[in-house]
Protein backbone atom coordinates (compact mmCIF):
# COMPACT_ATOMS: atom_id res chain seq x y z
CA UNK A 1 0.00 0.00 0.00
CA UNK A 2 1.61 3.61 -0.73
CA UNK A 3 0.39 6.69 1.43
CA UNK A 4 0.60 10.15 1.02
CA UNK A 5 2.85 11.07 3.76
CA UNK A 6 3.55 14.59 3.54
CA UNK A 7 1.76 17.19 1.11
CA UNK A 8 -2.29 17.45 2.17
CA UNK A 9 -3.83 14.87 1.33
CA UNK A 10 -4.46 14.40 5.07
CA UNK A 11 -4.23 10.07 4.47
CA UNK A 12 -4.06 9.14 7.96
CA UNK A 13 -1.32 6.68 8.60
CA UNK A 14 -1.02 3.50 10.19
CA UNK A 15 2.10 3.18 13.26
CA UNK A 16 4.68 1.36 11.67
CA UNK A 17 7.24 -1.01 12.61
CA UNK A 18 6.69 -3.80 15.37
CA UNK A 19 9.89 -6.44 16.76
CA UNK A 20 13.44 -6.13 15.39
CA UNK A 21 14.79 -3.90 12.31
CA UNK A 22 18.00 -4.56 11.14
CA UNK A 23 19.95 -1.96 8.70
CA UNK A 24 23.14 -3.28 7.60
CA UNK A 25 25.29 -0.57 5.13
CA UNK A 26 27.51 -3.47 3.33
CA UNK A 27 31.37 -2.84 2.81
CA UNK A 28 31.25 -2.83 -1.23
CA UNK A 29 34.47 -0.53 -1.47
CA UNK A 30 33.63 2.54 -3.72
CA UNK A 31 29.74 2.23 -3.91
CA UNK A 32 26.59 2.18 -1.94
CA UNK A 33 25.15 -1.16 -0.64
CA UNK A 34 21.88 -1.40 2.29
CA UNK A 35 19.79 -3.82 3.46
CA UNK A 36 16.77 -3.48 5.86
CA UNK A 37 15.78 -6.59 7.32
CA UNK A 38 12.46 -7.25 9.32
CA UNK A 39 11.02 -10.27 10.31
CA UNK A 40 10.02 -11.17 7.42
CA UNK A 41 10.92 -8.49 4.88
CA UNK A 42 14.34 -7.76 3.20
CA UNK A 43 15.05 -4.44 1.10
CA UNK A 44 17.78 -4.10 -0.98
CA UNK A 45 18.86 -0.54 -1.33
CA UNK A 46 21.98 -0.37 -3.91
CA UNK A 47 24.04 -2.98 -4.69
CA UNK A 48 28.10 -1.67 -5.33
CA UNK A 49 29.65 -2.30 -8.73
CA UNK A 50 29.77 -5.16 -10.39
CA UNK A 51 32.90 -6.70 -9.18
CA UNK A 52 31.56 -6.64 -5.79
CA UNK A 53 28.62 -9.20 -6.05
CA UNK A 54 30.59 -11.60 -4.41
CA UNK A 55 31.44 -9.16 -1.20
CA UNK A 56 26.98 -8.98 -1.53
CA UNK A 57 26.04 -12.53 -1.80
CA UNK A 58 28.19 -13.41 1.09
CA UNK A 59 26.70 -11.35 3.03
CA UNK A 60 23.15 -12.00 2.10
CA UNK A 61 24.02 -15.42 2.09
CA UNK A 62 25.66 -15.22 5.99
CA UNK A 63 21.95 -13.41 7.13
CA UNK A 64 19.85 -16.16 5.45
CA UNK A 65 18.22 -13.78 3.09
CA UNK A 66 16.22 -15.84 0.35
CA UNK A 67 14.16 -13.22 -1.75
CA UNK A 68 14.00 -9.53 -1.69
CA UNK A 69 10.83 -7.94 -0.78
CA UNK A 70 12.09 -4.66 -2.60
CA UNK A 71 15.35 -3.96 -4.54
CA UNK A 72 16.08 -0.29 -4.24
CA UNK A 73 18.00 1.23 -7.61
CA UNK A 74 18.70 4.89 -5.91
CA UNK A 75 20.24 6.04 -9.45
CA UNK A 76 22.02 4.49 -12.61
CA UNK A 77 25.10 4.52 -11.86
CA UNK A 78 27.29 1.58 -11.69
CA UNK A 79 28.60 2.15 -8.02
CA UNK A 80 25.27 1.94 -6.79
CA UNK A 81 23.80 -0.69 -9.43
CA UNK A 82 26.34 -2.32 -11.01
CA UNK A 83 25.25 -5.54 -9.69
CA UNK A 84 21.80 -5.37 -9.43
CA UNK A 85 20.88 -7.64 -11.93
CA UNK A 86 22.54 -10.39 -10.73
CA UNK A 87 21.22 -9.97 -7.17
CA UNK A 88 17.88 -9.94 -8.42
CA UNK A 89 18.88 -12.93 -10.64
CA UNK A 90 20.02 -15.15 -7.68
CA UNK A 91 17.43 -13.75 -5.07
CA UNK A 92 14.57 -12.41 -6.74
CA UNK A 93 12.44 -9.37 -6.15
CA UNK A 94 8.89 -8.57 -5.14
CA UNK A 95 8.72 -4.99 -5.95
CA UNK A 96 11.87 -2.79 -7.77
CA UNK A 97 11.45 0.66 -6.76
CA UNK A 98 13.63 3.52 -8.56
CA UNK A 99 13.44 7.19 -10.56
CA UNK A 100 12.07 7.25 -13.75
CA UNK A 101 14.58 8.64 -15.49
CA UNK A 102 14.17 10.82 -18.51
CA UNK A 103 15.40 8.19 -21.67
CA UNK A 104 18.12 10.51 -23.30
CA UNK A 105 19.37 10.14 -19.36
CA UNK A 106 19.60 6.64 -19.24
CA UNK A 107 23.36 5.09 -19.37
CA UNK A 108 23.71 2.81 -22.10
CA UNK A 109 26.31 -0.49 -20.33
CA UNK A 110 25.43 -4.06 -19.77
CA UNK A 111 24.48 -3.49 -16.11
CA UNK A 112 21.49 -1.64 -16.79
CA UNK A 113 20.22 -3.40 -19.85
CA UNK A 114 20.19 -6.45 -17.97
CA UNK A 115 19.04 -4.92 -15.18
CA UNK A 116 15.76 -3.60 -17.14
CA UNK A 117 15.93 -7.27 -18.68
CA UNK A 118 15.88 -9.47 -15.31
CA UNK A 119 12.89 -7.17 -14.00
CA UNK A 120 11.17 -7.52 -17.57
CA UNK A 121 11.78 -11.27 -17.64
CA UNK A 122 10.32 -11.83 -14.16
CA UNK A 123 7.27 -9.38 -14.46
CA UNK A 124 8.84 -7.76 -11.14
CA UNK A 125 6.34 -4.45 -10.73
CA UNK A 126 8.39 -0.95 -10.65
CA UNK A 127 7.54 1.84 -8.24
CA UNK A 128 8.63 4.83 -9.65
CA UNK A 129 9.71 6.63 -6.69
CA UNK A 130 7.89 10.11 -6.51
CA UNK A 131 8.71 12.22 -3.60
CA UNK A 132 5.95 12.58 -1.41
CA UNK A 133 4.80 9.06 -1.22
CA UNK A 134 5.16 6.25 1.69
CA UNK A 135 4.99 2.46 1.01
CA UNK A 136 3.79 0.53 4.35
CA UNK A 137 5.62 -2.46 5.13
CA UNK A 138 3.62 -3.50 7.65
CA UNK A 139 5.28 -4.96 10.50
CA UNK A 140 8.49 -3.85 9.20
CA UNK A 141 7.96 -0.42 9.10
CA UNK A 142 7.33 2.47 6.73
CA UNK A 143 9.84 3.21 3.85
CA UNK A 144 9.30 7.35 2.72
CA UNK A 145 10.32 8.46 -0.61
CA UNK A 146 11.62 12.04 0.26
CA UNK A 147 12.85 12.42 -3.46
CA UNK A 148 13.28 13.47 -6.72
CA UNK A 149 11.18 16.33 -5.87
CA UNK A 150 11.31 17.27 -9.81
CA UNK A 151 13.65 16.45 -12.86
CA UNK A 152 17.07 17.39 -12.96
CA UNK A 153 19.85 17.44 -15.94
CA UNK A 154 22.22 14.61 -13.95
CA UNK A 155 21.52 11.67 -12.30
CA UNK A 156 22.75 12.36 -9.24
CA UNK A 157 20.29 14.79 -8.04
CA UNK A 158 17.63 12.18 -9.54
CA UNK A 159 18.76 9.85 -6.81
CA UNK A 160 15.79 8.15 -4.83
CA UNK A 161 15.77 9.31 -1.22
CA UNK A 162 13.78 7.07 1.12
CA UNK A 163 13.50 7.47 4.59
CA UNK A 164 12.79 4.27 6.76
CA UNK A 165 11.13 4.25 9.47
CA UNK A 166 10.04 1.61 12.09
CA UNK A 167 8.71 2.82 15.51
CA UNK A 168 10.66 6.05 16.26
CA UNK A 169 14.00 4.75 14.56
CA UNK A 170 14.80 6.73 10.99
CA UNK A 171 17.45 5.69 8.58
CA UNK A 172 17.69 8.34 5.82
CA UNK A 173 19.26 6.87 2.16
CA UNK A 174 20.31 9.25 0.43
CA UNK A 175 21.85 8.49 -2.82
CA UNK A 176 24.10 10.58 -4.22
CA UNK A 177 22.12 13.75 -4.30
CA UNK A 178 23.52 16.95 -4.55
CA UNK A 179 23.35 20.20 -3.63
CA UNK A 180 20.52 21.00 -6.23
CA UNK A 181 18.03 18.17 -5.14
CA UNK A 182 19.07 18.91 -0.94
CA UNK A 183 17.87 22.35 -1.46
CA UNK A 184 14.49 21.05 -3.51
CA UNK A 185 13.79 18.84 -0.30
CA UNK A 186 14.65 21.23 1.74
CA UNK A 187 12.16 23.70 0.43
CA UNK A 188 9.53 20.90 -0.11
CA UNK A 189 9.12 21.23 3.97
CA UNK A 190 8.47 17.57 4.25
CA UNK A 191 9.72 15.83 7.48
CA UNK A 192 13.62 14.55 6.78
CA UNK A 193 14.61 13.90 10.48
CA UNK A 194 16.16 10.71 11.37
CA UNK A 195 18.76 8.90 13.68
CA UNK A 196 21.03 7.74 10.68
CA UNK A 197 21.88 9.35 7.76
CA UNK A 198 23.86 7.28 4.77
CA UNK A 199 25.82 10.70 3.70
CA UNK A 200 24.88 11.54 0.09
CA UNK A 201 27.26 11.01 -2.73
CA UNK A 202 29.72 9.10 -0.45
CA UNK A 203 30.95 12.37 1.52
CA UNK A 204 31.66 14.34 -1.50
CA UNK A 205 32.07 18.12 -0.99
CA UNK A 206 29.31 19.08 -2.73
CA UNK A 207 26.83 17.39 -1.14
CA UNK A 208 25.90 17.96 2.52
CA UNK A 209 24.36 21.38 2.78
CA UNK A 210 24.19 22.79 6.09
CA UNK A 211 20.28 23.41 5.93
CA UNK A 212 19.86 19.60 4.75
CA UNK A 213 21.97 18.43 7.66
CA UNK A 214 20.47 20.27 10.18
CA UNK A 215 16.83 19.57 8.65
CA UNK A 216 17.83 15.28 9.27
CA UNK A 217 20.09 16.04 12.49
CA UNK A 218 21.64 12.75 12.82
CA UNK A 219 23.16 11.00 15.50
CA UNK A 220 25.03 8.47 13.17
CA UNK A 221 26.08 9.92 10.09
CA UNK A 222 27.35 6.72 7.49
CA UNK A 223 30.30 7.08 4.85
CA UNK A 224 29.77 4.73 2.34
CA UNK A 225 33.11 4.94 0.28
CA UNK A 226 35.85 2.65 -0.64
CA UNK A 227 39.61 2.46 0.74
CA UNK A 228 41.60 4.91 -1.15
CA UNK A 229 39.16 5.87 -3.70
CA UNK A 230 40.05 8.17 -6.85
CA UNK A 231 37.56 10.91 -5.95
CA UNK A 232 38.57 11.34 -2.27
CA UNK A 233 35.49 10.61 -0.40
CA UNK A 234 34.54 10.77 2.04
CA UNK A 235 35.77 14.79 1.92
CA UNK A 236 37.52 15.71 5.38
CA UNK A 237 35.12 18.81 5.58
CA UNK A 238 32.24 16.90 5.04
CA UNK A 239 33.42 14.77 8.00
CA UNK A 240 33.99 17.29 10.46
CA UNK A 241 30.64 18.89 9.46
CA UNK A 242 28.94 16.01 11.06
CA UNK A 243 31.29 15.66 13.69
CA UNK A 244 30.72 19.61 14.74
CA UNK A 245 26.95 18.61 14.37
CA UNK A 246 27.36 15.54 16.74
CA UNK A 247 26.98 13.10 15.16
CA UNK A 248 28.57 10.08 15.64
CA UNK A 249 30.76 9.18 11.93
CA UNK A 250 30.82 5.43 10.65
CA UNK A 251 32.83 4.68 7.34
CA UNK A 252 32.62 1.51 5.52
CA UNK A 253 36.17 2.35 4.29
CA UNK A 254 37.48 2.02 7.53
CA UNK A 255 34.86 0.14 9.63
CA UNK A 256 33.65 -2.29 7.00
CA UNK A 257 30.54 -3.19 7.14
CA UNK A 258 27.88 -1.72 9.52
CA UNK A 259 25.15 -3.10 11.57
CA UNK A 260 22.07 -1.31 13.04
CA UNK A 261 19.64 -2.78 15.14
CA UNK A 262 16.89 -1.12 16.57
CA UNK A 263 13.80 -1.99 18.40
CA UNK A 264 11.72 0.96 17.29
CA UNK A 265 12.90 3.60 20.26
CA UNK A 266 17.05 2.83 20.75
CA UNK A 267 19.13 2.05 18.29
CA UNK A 268 22.57 -0.09 18.77
CA UNK A 269 25.53 -0.49 16.43
CA UNK A 270 27.85 -2.83 15.49
CA UNK A 271 31.29 -2.13 13.30
CA UNK A 272 33.23 -4.85 11.75
CA UNK A 273 36.31 -3.79 11.94
CA UNK A 274 36.07 -1.06 14.91
CA UNK A 275 39.33 0.66 15.44
CA UNK A 276 41.30 0.11 18.81
CA UNK A 277 42.87 2.41 21.00
CA UNK A 278 46.19 1.24 20.30
CA UNK A 279 45.80 2.08 16.46
CA UNK A 280 44.35 5.56 16.95
CA UNK A 281 47.30 6.40 19.33
CA UNK A 282 50.03 5.40 16.30
CA UNK A 283 47.51 7.48 14.29
CA UNK A 284 47.71 10.48 16.47
CA UNK A 285 51.38 10.00 16.47
CA UNK A 286 51.98 9.46 12.78
CA UNK A 287 49.57 12.27 11.73
CA UNK A 288 50.74 14.82 13.66
CA UNK A 289 54.12 14.04 12.22
CA UNK A 290 52.68 14.07 9.09
CA UNK A 291 51.09 17.05 9.34
CA UNK A 292 54.34 18.91 10.30
CA UNK A 293 55.49 17.52 7.58
CA UNK A 294 52.79 18.73 5.44
CA UNK A 295 53.26 22.40 6.73
CA UNK A 296 56.94 22.33 5.67
CA UNK A 297 56.29 20.69 2.47
CA UNK A 298 52.62 21.61 1.34
CA UNK A 299 52.51 18.51 -1.06
CA UNK A 300 53.27 16.06 1.46
CA UNK A 301 49.92 14.60 1.44
CA UNK A 302 48.74 11.36 -0.05
CA UNK A 303 49.95 7.81 1.38
CA UNK A 304 51.44 7.87 4.59
CA UNK A 305 52.95 4.47 6.52
CA UNK A 306 51.39 1.13 6.73
CA UNK A 307 48.61 -0.31 6.08
CA UNK A 308 45.92 1.65 8.88
CA UNK A 309 47.97 5.10 7.81
CA UNK A 310 46.21 6.56 4.86
CA UNK A 311 45.87 10.01 3.78
CA UNK A 312 42.33 10.35 5.21
CA UNK A 313 42.75 8.52 8.05
CA UNK A 314 45.41 11.04 9.05
CA UNK A 315 43.17 13.93 8.43
CA UNK A 316 40.57 12.24 10.58
CA UNK A 317 43.07 11.77 13.08
CA UNK A 318 43.96 15.12 13.02
CA UNK A 319 40.96 16.47 13.23
CA UNK A 320 40.51 14.55 17.01
CA UNK A 321 44.37 15.87 17.50
CA UNK A 322 43.03 19.28 16.76
CA UNK A 323 40.03 19.39 18.82
CA UNK A 324 41.46 17.85 22.00
CA UNK A 325 44.46 20.20 21.97
CA UNK A 326 42.93 23.94 20.89
CA UNK A 327 45.81 25.06 21.02
CA UNK A 328 47.39 23.48 18.19
CA UNK A 329 44.36 23.77 16.06
CA UNK A 330 43.87 25.76 12.50
ZN1 LIG B 1 27.85 6.92 -6.10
Amino acid sequence: MIWRFCGNTGQPQPLPGSGTAYVYFIDVGQGDCALIRSGETDILIDSGEYDRCTDVFRTLDSLGVQELDYAVISHPHSDHMGCMFRIIEEYGAGTVIMPEIPEQMIPVNVSYTELMAVIERNDIPIIYAKAGTTVDLGEAGMLDIIAPVRTYEDLNNFSAVLRYRFGDAGFLFCGDIEKEAEQDIVSAGCDISADVIKVPHHGSGTSSTRAFVNAVSPRYAVFSAGQENDFGHPHANIVRLYESLGSEILRTDLNGTITFITDGHSINTEKKRPMNSAHSLVFLFVCHTQRKLRQKRENIGGVCVGFYLRHDLCYNAVLIYDESRPDNAH
